[in-house]
């Protein structure tokens, strides 16, 4: 079942108009707020007032979200994972602090982080964003910034360990567990931990040497199920061939971009990645997988908007217009099916938004900007409201990084700087 979206923006472009909200209050004329009115000023206020106006309710959001997620529980971590549990408010917490270098942030994240290292010794799950390498990921970088590189080097140990061939002290040796390829759960998944931690502490952390058998796995397990003439490289999950950010070949494809690849392994994402652009629906969006061709989903996971943000990436590996042009169609069924009932990053509106910050990255067009400006002054007009009156779902975990409003704080936050507004744990 589709998740039902709101009609698109009636204006596809509106030039700013810096005094109008200006003249509006003077004249006594403010518009409601939740109206088509008062969401027609916030679009054509300029966009750095906009943006400050998105940064004071992402600070507000966060105080409610810390309270409900940590202050509330009693600090003791059930869910730890940065999809829907703890470590999603650490992210959130990290990014507050890029954004306002605030201490107090830094140093709660921390404490989110060790107490999430304790809740997750036991998890068998090896990826960035429902994993335990989440945590030691975030846990090491975040030491880092905090200058003590004993507790860095620390989590580093730790990344490593999840993944290890040998039994480590937590009882896991993860690398011999029959794991998936997938980003939620699977390699690729814990390649982006790393990724993560070479950005962020020096792009040999984890040599390429320690990463070269868990990508040629990747591969070689996509070999098997890839075929000729068809898509050279195919992944399972749950029994289906998936091809969405999530479990499938865009979320795959888009981690493998970031490495160095041997040639023969470039040309096979290249035609993995056409393969795809040539079999995408009739009305532009991807499918949920080989098996089911339905015209349904327009999510981060699922869709347009993931394949979107992977085609970019691609368009910058491979230098090739075909991909920028696929990323801009895909980008178009975004703008037009986009506005999802759902606030978060994994399937809502939030997320969606990142895939015209990618294209404004990627063309420089300010039609790119003004896009994202739109689907966040959507969410910051009526987003609480369509909350409260169940117009938009919160999923089942309402104060989450990927199904609540954890993730339209986050995108709030980097609408400060939108030429490096990145979507969490998929673009680095
Ligand atoms: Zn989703």
């Amino acid at each position: 079942m589709a998740l039902r979206h709101f009609e698109r923006m009636s204006f596809d472009f509106i030039h700013e108009n810096p005094d109008l909200e200006d003249e509006l209050e003077q004249w006594g004329k403010m518009p409601e707020p939740s109206t088509e009115d008062h969401l027609f000023m916030l679009r054509v206020t300029t966009y750095d007032r906009v943006a400050e106006r998105l940064k004071k309710a992402a600070l507000e959001l966060k105080k409610s979200i810390v309270a409900e997620t940590w202050g509330s529980s009693g600090q003791n971590v059930a869910d730890f994972s940065l999809y829907s549990g703890a470590l999603g408010t650490a992210f959130l917490l990290w990014k507050s602090f890029q954004v306002t270098n605030d201490a107090e942030d830094l140093c709660l994240c921390s404490e989110i982080v060790r107490a999430c290292d304790s809740a997750s010794l036991g998890s068998r799950d090896v990826s960035f964003i429902c994993g335990r390498a989440g945590v030691c990921a975030l846990g090491s970088v975040v030491a880092k910034s905090m200058g003590d590189n004993d507790l860095m080097d620390c989590y580093v140990i730790k990344l490593k360990e999840c993944c290890s061939s040998k039994p480590t002290p937590m009882g896991l040796g993860n690398w011999n567990l029959d794991l998936s390829d997938g980003l939620l759960h699977g390699r690729a998944g814990y390649l982006w931990a790393c990724l993560f931690i070479n950005t962020y502490l020096g792009t040999e952390t984890i040599s390429p040497v320690q990463l070269a058998p868990v990508i040629d796995k990747i591969f070689s397990n996509g070999r098997k199920l890839g075929r000729k003439g068809g898509s050279p490289l195919m992944f399972q999950w749950n029994g289906k061939n998936h091809w969405g950010a999530a479990h499938g070949l865009a979320g795959i494809m888009h981690v493998l971009m970031h490495f160095n690849l041997q040639e023969n392994q470039q040309k096979e994402v290249k035609e993995t990645l056409l393969y795809m652009i040539k079999k995408r629906l009739p009305s532009g969006t991807y499918p949920l997988c080989e098996e089911e061709k339905g015209d349904l989903l327009v999510h981060w996971c699922h869709g347009a908007p993931g394949v979107a943000l992977t085609l970019v990436k691609a368009a910058e590996f491979f230098g090739d217009k075909v991909f920028a042009k696929a990323a801009v169609d895909a980008g178009k069924v975004v703008w037009e099916r986009g506005l999802l009932e759902h606030v978060g990053i994994c399937h809502g509106i939030s997320g969606n938004a990142y895939v015209f910050h990618a294209l404004y990255r990627l063309t420089g067009s300010p039609e790119f900007r003004f896009k994202a400006k739109s689907f966040a002054c959507f969410l910051l007009d009526r987003g609480q409201k369509l909350l409260a009156e169940g117009e938009v779902r919160g999923g089942d975990h309402p104060f989450s990084l990927f199904e609540g409003i954890g993730g339209m704080a986050y995108l709030f936050l980097d609408m400060v700087q939108p030429a490096t507004a990145k979507i969490p744990a998929y673009e680095v």
